[in-house]
Order: C-alpha cells, then sequence, then structure tokens
C-alpha cells in the first residue's frame, strides 16, 4: 500500500483524492491519510501529490510510524 507522509501535514491540495481510483483517502487530523487495505497500488497519486508526501509502504520515508497513523486515521472513519 501507499503512505502518506510529514509533507502532507496541513496540505491544502486535495489531487490526490480525486485521481484515487478506489476513494482510499481519508482525512486525519491535520493531513490526508492512505487506507492500507483499500489501496490497489496504482501509483497513480504520487506524480498528483504537490508536497511528495506519498510514498509506497517499502519506501525508507514510509516508516512503521507513518504507516501506523495512516491506519489509524483511515480506520477510524
Ligand atoms: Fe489510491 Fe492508487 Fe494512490 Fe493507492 S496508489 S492511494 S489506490 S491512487
Amino acid at each position: 500500500a501507499y503512505v502518506v507522509t510529514d509533507n502532507c501535514i496541513k496540505c491544502k491540495y486535495m489531487d490526490c483524492v480525486e485521481v484515487c481510483p478506489v476513494d482510499c483517502f481519508y482525512e486525519g487530523e491535520n493531513m490526508l491519510v492512505i487506507h492500507p487495505d483499500e489501496c490497489i497500488d496504482c501509483g497513480v497519486c504520487v506524480p498528483e501529490c504537490p508536497a511528495e508526501a506519498i510514498f509506497p509502504d517499502t519506501d525508507p520515508s514510509a516508516t512503521p510510524a507513518w504507516l501506523d497513523l495512516n491506519r489509524e486515521y483511515a480506520s477510524s472513519w
């Protein structure tokens, strides 16, 4: 799955949400998150993010803390 990280905090762009084919973006406390079980790994959102905040979960930028936070916020809906 793809993961949203700190560059998203307080970002006002929603370009990623608009392109996601499965609507797996959710509102976190001060950022957007991706539901890890709903993301189909298409990668379409990555180039759309002006803050470069989205990484695959295999990337070092997608730390365990960010993985947990994405799951936690996305699951609270
Ligand atoms: Fe949505 Fe594809 Fe991005 Fe996953 S990788 S969040 S399915 S646009």
